[in-house]
């Protein structure tokens, strides 16, 4: 389409003194107008270019659309069939848009969200087949098959519609907590921090930064970049534009970060340092609830190879279990963490760590942990025995037992062994 010339008019739409006659990609085609007889102007442009080069125009496959209100007295279009059919949605190089002011990008974030969610269940069903995949395998098709979706145009579209991202947070949250096994009371931000993936939200905001980034970089005579100046002066004169939602998007973030009026462009060292300002923050953060870390960072726990000892290890270590201090926290009536007793002996809190490294209210319970210190004495290391035998608090050993790599698989096998022992004894509720 090299040789198309749709040809200048007066009801152009100009970018700086540049009218835009018509956009391609490969073989879309989009002509602009800010009137109906400018519209049909291009189309009698467009029949006599396809008659020259014996082409027809695919009017199924064609759309016309109006972006905000609809004229009055809207003459029939010709050279396209049906004459006054109008459409309200069209899609073009992939970007869904509907003619409604304030929300052109909306029904793209319904496409983009339903996509994603069945790739994501397509993932999670493949485990009915294959068995269950390891988190860096997850995480990888996830990234290879999913987040293409959920960030799909997230250079254009800026999130200034919570709704809209409330639809794509839903879907990667839900993968997230498939992938680490966790119910639906799990804390948000263990999602991020123990897999190193972003939150979507943040994630996209990078990226759109990243397109600025590139788009101060081109040449002045490009029309992305002529947009982007454009874009400056409205947000000089107060006027909705491209920066100023980028602006809204920033300023939503729930911590202090120094934005740019947007007046005139940024240079690309100042973008960089926004991109880094906002990563240094998220990655600093500590989770108040649970006082873990909050880095977003894949955790070496989840190469244990077992995926139902992983899964128990996982939910300990993200409050998600069932024992005493956790679930009666959601009892009907409150019960204080200090009377949350163990259900084996009564005496001591019920936590993970207690019944692991503590309880003996069943004999049962004291052989099992026997043939599991036999077990990690035969597999540790002796800088591991060393390390462990040097710590007296039953959490931290926990945590440690955990996070090394010669004693977590067989840790994580005796947590599972000590869930399905307590799962035998109904919780102790006192009254
Ligand atoms: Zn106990």
């Amino acid at each position: 389409m090299a040789d198309l010339v749709v040809g200048k008019d007066v009801n152009d739409i100009v970018l700086g003194n540049i009218p835009v006659t018509n956009l391609e990609q490969a073989d879309d085609l989009i002509i602009l107008s800010t009137s109906p007889t400018g519209l049909q102007r291009k189309l009698d442009a467009l029949a006599r270019w396809c008659a020259t080069n014996f082409l027809i125009l695919n009017v199924i496959k064609s759309v016309i659309m109006i972006f905000g209100t609809k004229p009055r007295g809207l003459p029939d279009f010709t050279h396209y069939e049906p004459h006054s059919r109008l459409y309200s949605t069209g899609t073009y190089v992939g970007i869904r848009f509907q003619g409604r002011y304030g929300a052109i990008f909306r029904k793209h974030y319904d496409d983009k969200a339903s996509k994603a969610q069945r790739v994501g269940r397509v993932i999670c069903g493949l485990e009915s087949l294959v068995g269950y995949f390891q988190p860096r395998d997850a995480i990888n098709l996830y990234m290879a098959l999913v987040d293409p979706h959920l960030t799909h145009g997230c250079e254009i579209t800026l999130d200034t519609n919570a709704t809209a991202l409330g639809l794509l947070e839903k879907v990667q949250i839900a993968f997230l907590r498939r992938l680490l096994g966790l119910g639906q009371r799990s804390i948000l931000s263990v999602l991020y921090t123990e897999t190193g993936i972003l939150p979507i939200r943040y994630r996209r905001i990078l990226l759109a930064l990243g397109y600025l980034k590139y788009v101060v970089g081109c040449d002045d005579h490009q029309l992305v970049k002529v947009a982007i100046r454009e874009c400056t002066q409205l947000t000089a004169a107060n006027q909705p534009n491209w920066l100023m939602s980028l602006r809204e998007v920033l300023g939503k973030l729930p911590f202090q970060m120094q934005i740019p009026l947007f007046h005139v462009l940024p240079s690309a060292d100042e973008i960089d340092a926004l991109i880094s300002s906002k990563l240094y923050l998220l990655r600093g953060r500590v989770d108040p609830a649970t006082g873990l870390p909050a880095a977003c960072k894949f955790r070496d726990y989840l190469n244990i190879r077992n995926a139902q000892h992983r899964k128990a290890v996982t939910k300990v270590l993200t409050s998600n279990h069932w024992y005493a201090i956790e679930s009666l926290r959601y009892a009907r009536t409150p019960v204080p963490p200090e009377m949350r007793r163990c259900r084996l002996c009564r005496q001591k809190i019920e936590t993970p760590e207690h019944a692991m490294f503590e309880c003996d209210g069943i004999p049962e319970l004291v052989t099992r942990r026997r043939s599991f210190v036999e077990k990690l004495m035969l597999h540790c290391t002796e800088a591991t025995t060393r390390q462990i035998s040097d710590i007296h608090d039953s959490a931290r050993l926990l945590t440690t037992l955990i996070s090394l790599p010669d004693s977590m698989n067989v840790t994580a096998e005796y947590l599972w062994d000590v869930n399905s022992l307590f799962d035998e004894h109904p919780i102790y509720v006192p009254t």
